[in-house]
C-alpha cells in the first residue's frame, strides 16, 4: 500500500500541469457522469415498467368490463363461446396482447391464442389476485410460447358475482427493447458529456500551460544571457501578474548587471592611474643609473603617496561592496551620536586648522542613540565632514549639527564651499562621480565617499538629503530613526 502511494506520488509529480488536469477532469467527470447515468437509468426503467403494467392493467379491466355481460350470457347459453371468443380476438388484436379467459375454478375457458388449450390450470399470481378481487402483475416465461411475458388480470363481474377472470399479457421483450433504447439514449449523452468536459479542461489546462511554458522559455532565454528578454503580458490574471513580477525582475537584473558593470569599469579606471604613475616612477628608479638623490627621494616620498591612495580606493571598494553584499549591520548595539561627532570632530580637527576653516559643532544634549556599529555611524560623519572640508576654501566655516526630531536623529554637515552645480546633484551619491574629476583627485578623493554614505544611511533605513548654491555653500542632511535604549 505505501509502496502505491509512493509509486503513485512520484507519477503525479513527473507528469504536466495539462495531463493532471485532464486526469483529475476526466476521473471527475467519468464518476459523476456514470453515476448519474446508472441513477436516472434505473429509475427510468422502472418507470417504464410501471407504466407497462399500468396500461396492461387498465386494459384487463376495460376488457373485463367490456365482457361481463357477453360472459353472463354466453354461460346462461343465450349466446355461442364463439361469438365471445371473437369479440376478445377483435379486443386482442387492437392492443396487440393475448387475451384469455379463465374460469372461477382456474381453468382456461378459452384463450385468443390456440395454442393455450382450454381447461389448463392456471394457479398463477396474477390469476389468485384476481379472484380475490385485487390485483398482481408477473413476469414470468410462458409454457405455451417459451416467451417471456407480462401477465395482469381482472375479474370479470356481472352483477356483483364473480364469473371468471380476463388475463391479459404482452411480450415482455417489448418493454425491454424500450428500456434499453432510454439506456442507450442515457449512455449516448453521458458520452457526450464526458467529451465536451474533456474539451473545455483541454482548453483550460492548455490557457494556463501556454503562458507558463512561454515563461519557462524566457526565464531560460536570460538565464543563457539574453537579459533584455522580456514576455508580453497578455492578461490580468494570476498567469498575468506572474508574467509582470517576471518582466519587472528581469529589468532589475539587467539595470543590476549594468550599473555592476559600469561599477568594475570605473573601478578599473581609478586603479590604472595611480598604478601608471607607480610604474613611470619605479621604471626611473630601476633605469636611471645616474638620478641624483634628491630626485630619487622625491620619487620615493611620491611613490609612498600613491601607495596609500591606491590602500585607501581599495578600502573603500571593499567597503562598498561589503554594503552592497551585506548591507545589514550585525548584532547592533545602542550607539551614541553625540560621542560619534565628538571623535570625528577630533580627528578632522587639525585638517581645519592648517586649511584655515573654522569648524562649528552644535550638538543638542539629548539625543537618542541609533541601534548599530560605532564603525558605521563614524564612517558617515567623517565623509560628510571630510568632503566640507575639502570643497570649502580658507576662510570658510563648516558646521556639524545633530539633534532629535519625531524619532529621527538628524545630523546636519553644512559649509561655506563651493556647492554642487544643480545639474549634478542628482549623480553625487553615485560610485566615482565627481563634479571636477581632475581636482576631486588631486585632492586624494576616491569618488566613493557619498556613495558609501547613501550605502549606509539605506541600511539603516534613514535618508540622506542635499541643499547646495554654487558659491554659497552646501548643507547635507542625514536622518536615522532612533530607538530608545531597553
Ligand atoms: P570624493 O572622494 O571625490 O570627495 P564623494 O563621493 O565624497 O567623492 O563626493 C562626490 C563628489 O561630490 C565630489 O567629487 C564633489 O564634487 C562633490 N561634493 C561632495 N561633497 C561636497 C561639498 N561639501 N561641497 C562641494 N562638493 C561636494
Amino acid at each position: 500500500m505505501q509502496n502505491l502511494i509512493s509509486k503513485w506520488r512520484q507519477f503525479w509529480a513527473n507528469r504536466g500541469l495539462a495531463v493532471r488536469f485532464l486526469i483529475v477532469y476526466l476521473t471527475l467527470s467519468l464518476v459523476t457522469v456514470s453515476l448519474l447515468t446508472w441513477r436516472s437509468g434505473t429509475q427510468l426503467s422502472r418507470a417504464l415498467e410501471e407504466e407497462y403494467e399500468h396500461e396492461l392493467e387498465t386494459e384487463a379491466f376495460i376488457v373485463a368490463a367490456a365482457l361481463s355481460s357477453d360472459v353472463e350470457d354466453m354461460l346462461e347459453g343465450e349466446r355461442k363461446p364463439i361469438e365471445v371468443l371473437s369479440l376478445m380476438r377483435r379486443f386482442a388484436t387492437d392492443t396487440e396482447s393475448r387475451i384469455t379467459f379463465i374460469s372461477s375454478d382456474t381453468r382456461v375457458v378459452f384463450s385468443t391464442d390456440p395454442a393455450i388449450p382450454p381447461g389448463e390450470p392456471q394457479p398463477f399470481p396474477e390469476v389468485m389476485a384476481a379472484l380475490q378481487r385485487s390485483e398482481q402483475h408477473a413476469i414470468r416465461t410462458d409454457p405455451y410460447t417459451g416467451d417471456v411475458r407480462l401477465f395482469v388480470a381482472a375479474p370479470l363481474i356481472e352483477e356483483e358475482h364473480l364469473i371468471g377472470v380476463v388475463r391479459i399479457s404482452v411480450p415482455w421483450e417489448r418493454v425491454r427493447v424500450r428500456i434499453v433504447g432510454e439506456w442507450t439514449r442515457l449512455i449516448l449523452t453521458g458520452l457526450l458529456l464526458i467529451a465536451a468536459n474533456v474539451l473545455v479542461s483541454l482548453w483550460l489546462a492548455f490557457s494556463i500551460v501556454r503562458p507558463l511554458r512561454e515563461l519557462t522559455a524566457a526565464a531560460q532565454d536570460i538565464a543563457s544571457g539574453n537579459l533584455s528578454r522580456r514576455i508580453p503580458v497578455s492578461s490580468k490574471d494570476e498567469v498575468g501578474q506572474l508574467a509582470c513580477a517576471f518582466n519587472e525582475m528581469a529589468e532589475r537584473l539587467q539595470e543590476m548587471i549594468e550599473r555592476q558593470r559600469l561599477f568594475i569599469a570605473n573601478a578599473s579606471h581609478e586603479l590604472r592611474s595611480p598604478l601608471t604613475s607607480l610604474k613611470l616612477r619605479t621604471e626611473a628608479l630601476v633605469e636611471d643609473k645616474n638620478m641624483t638623490l634628491e630626485r630619487k627621494e622625491r620619487f620615493i616620498r611620491e611613490l609612498d603617496r600613491e601607495v596609500d591612495r591606491l590602500r585607501r580606493l581599495a578600502e573603500r571598494l571593499l567597503d562598498l561592496t561589503r554594503l552592497q553584499v551585506k548591507p545589514k549591520p550585525q548584532d547592533p548595539t545602542p550607539v551614541s551620536i553625540t560621542e560619534v561627532i565628538q571623535d570625528v570632530v577630533e580627528a578632522l580637527k587639525p585638517r581645519a586648522e592648517r586649511q584655515g576653516i573654522n569648524l562649528v559643532v552644535n550638538v543638542t544634549d539629548k539625543i537618542p542613540p541609533v541601534y548599530g556599529s560605532r564603525e558605521d555611524l563614524f564612517e558617515v560623519v567623517v565623509n560628510l565632514l571630510d568632503n566640507a572640508i575639502k570643497y570649502t576654501p580658507s576662510g570658510g566655516t563648516v558646521r556639524v549639527e545633530a539633534h532629535e526630531e519625531d524619532g529621527q536623529v538628524v545630523i546636519r554637515v553644512s559649509d561655506t564651499g563651493e556647492g554642487i552645480p544643480e545639474e549634478s546633484l542628482h549623480h553625487i551619491f553615485e560610485p566615482f562621480y565627481r563634479v571636477d574629476k581632475a581636482r576631486s583627485r588631486r585632492i586624494g578623493g576616491s569618488g566613493l565617499g557619498l556613495a558609501i554614505v547613501k550605502a549606509l544611511t539605506d541600511a539603516y533605513h534613514g535618508t540622506i538629503d542635499v541643499q547646495s548654491s554654487p558659491g554659497m555653500g552646501t548643507t547635507f542632511t542625514v536622518k536615522l530613526p532612533a530607538r530608545s535604549e531597553r
